[in-house]
């Protein structure tokens, strides 16, 4: 059997490194620590090395699809796919940020929604049986999509909602953002908020997929929140620690072979949340 291999992106710091750090202690195979920038990756793989841990580097920018389609190919080749995917990498803008709303919609749509669903494209059909997909969505997804209106709040909740309908829906609400219509249109004035609310509605509409396309697989895919945490996204007041953060995460990422649930669900401290 060839070795098992963990993917974590977005860790070269905050929750997504101390994820890597968890699975370095906790996975039994080859643990991947990926950045956009090699520099930080490598400083990272390092830090980890002076504690005794090994964690493997390779360069992942998700808003590139080239990096995107280099790395698939790489852990295609080298392990024949990958046992555990965890999507992390994202953005925000600060609270105090006077960016316009506009560029703030478009810029973090990209990444955490779009950039994240190139992942699960080019990585989901190289996801091995008994695979485990996590999305780090957040509990700022659910509290955004309960201030949508009511028809929206339908399409996110609806067990039809396709992969095609909502990527629709992310890309008007950033061209209503973009002439300042997104309220009129039934959006709140959030654009992680509303990025988070895609993702974690990405996450069931993939689930469903697995289990109708390879339901002998026993792929596991969730949303997965690591609550409040001190990282450079939300600051020195949150109650986590990064290492606190990760745990959620790595449960759903390390559950154990012939578990059947959870699967397409958005999960915090352990539990499934209502959507
Ligand atoms: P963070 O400290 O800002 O770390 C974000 C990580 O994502 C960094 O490593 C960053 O790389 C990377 N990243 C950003 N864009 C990328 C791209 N295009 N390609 C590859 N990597 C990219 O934030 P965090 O708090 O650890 O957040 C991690 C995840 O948890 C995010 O998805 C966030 O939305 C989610 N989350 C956080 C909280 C919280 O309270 N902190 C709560 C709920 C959910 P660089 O160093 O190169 O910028």
């Amino acid at each position: 059997m060839s070795t098992r291999v963990a993917v974590v992106t977005g860790s070269n710091k905050g929750i997504g490194l101390a994820v890597v750090q968890a699975l370095c202690k906790q996975f039994e195979g080859d643990v991947y620590l990926t950045a956009r920038d090699v520099g930080r990756g490598q400083e990272a793989v390092e830090s980890l090395a002076s504690e005794g841990l090994k964690a493997f580097f390779h360069q992942l920018d998700i808003n590139d699809l080239n990096s995107i389609i280099n790395a698939a190919a790489f852990f295609k080749e080298k392990y024949g796919g990958v046992d555990v995917l965890i999507n992390n990498a994202g953005i925000a803008f600060g609270v105090a940020d006077t960016t316009p709303f506009a560029v703030q919609a478009e810029v973090t749509l990209k990444t955490n929604f779009f950039a994240t669903r190139d992942m699960l494209t080019h990585f989901l059909p190289i996801i091995k049986a008994g695979g485990r997909v996590v999305n780090v969505s957040s509990f700022v997804g659910t509290r955004t999509l309960n201030q949508c209106s009511p028809a929206l709040q339908q399409r996110f909740r609806s067990e039809d909602i396709t992969e095609e309908e909502l990527v629709g829906l992310m890309q008007q609400f950033v061209d209503k953002a973009k002439k300042d219509e997104h309220k009129q249109a039934g959006w709140p004035d959030t654009a992680y908020g509303v990025s988070k609310t895609g993702l974690t509605t990405l996450s069931m509409i993939l689930a469903r997929c697995l289990s109708k396309e390879r339901p002998n697989d026993g792929i596991l895919l969730n949303a997965g929140c690591p609550g409040w945490v001190r990282t450079n996204m939300a600051g020195s007041n949150a109650p986590k620690s990064p290492e606190e953060g990760a745990v959620n995460l790595v449960y759903l990422a390390l559950l154990p072979p012939g578990t059947t649930a959870p699967h397409g669900k958005f999960v915090s401290d352990k539990e499934v949340q209502p959507w």
